[in-house]
């Protein structure tokens, strides 16, 4: 296979359907595959002529719309579980609550051109930033100002941000290699919508269990229907 990016998902497959095989609620093979993926990026970035224009206290790609799969919001549970107080747990779902009651007029079209900050997104910065999703990670500009733009003109989907093809191609391959092996391995392949899932996961103590099953994790959020 000389397709350096069908190379990069297919070894991503072999690696991660190994250590999903080891644990039935695969945190620890995502976790795996999350750091694959930094150094894969990282070494793409560092032979690229053209650099990423995104950097710590920018966040204007925090107030679209994020997408997630199951194990990543389980694992994001579990960190936020582990390190956030109480307090700040509950401030976080206050916000995604009143984001989730906008998110639920919205047509999915209506959502993609809606700014809506995450509520995870803490002074500017990531809160979860080491366990942040796929989603998250793939997304990156080399037009900070075209990204400012878009943020104040979010309907307009004729401003490009600018993007490194071989960062987005390895970024997608990866991604499509973890979850290939994921769903090949039986676990639930469905895209959900980040914010209502992140409230069903605090708030349906079965959902983990459910996961864990092989079945659908969330039955009340918004499924993403690609
Ligand atoms: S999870 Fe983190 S990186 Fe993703 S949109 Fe929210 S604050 Fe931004």
């Amino acid at each position: 296979m000389n397709d350096p990016f069908q190379s990069a998902a297919l070894r991503e497959y072999q690696k991660s359907a190994t250590q999903l095989a080891l644990g039935k609620d695969a945190t620890a093979a995502l976790k795996k595959s999350y750091e694959r993926y930094d150094n894969l990026i990282a070494k793409t970035i560092d032979a690229s002529p053209i650099k990423p224009a995104c950097k710590a206290g920018c966040a204007f790609c925090c107030h679209y719309k994020v997408e997630v799969r199951a194990h990543e919001m389980l694992l994001i549970k579990d960190y936020m579980s582990k390190t956030f107080s109480a307090e700040k747990i509950a401030s976080v779902l206050a916000e995604a609550e009143a984001n989730a009651v906008i998110i639920r007029t919205l047509t999915p079209e209506q959502h993609l051109t809606t700014n809506l900050k995450c509520a995870l997104l803490q002074g500017n910065q990531c809160s979860i930033y080491p366990l942040r999703p796929f989603r998250c990670r793939n997304f990156h500009s080399t037009d900070a100002g075209a990204c400012e733009q878009s943020h104040g003109d979010p309907g307009n989907m004729e401003i490009a941000t600018g993007m490194i093809e071989d960062v987005a191609m390895f970024a997608d391959a990866h991604t499509q290699g973890f979850e290939a092996a994921a769903e090949q391995t039986g676990r639930d392949a469905r895209v959900y919508d980040f914010t209502t899932a992140l409230l069903e996961a605090f708030n349906d103590a079965n959902a983990l269990k459910r996961y864990k099953s092989g079945k659908k994790t969330f039955t009340q959020a918004i499924e993403v229907l690609e």
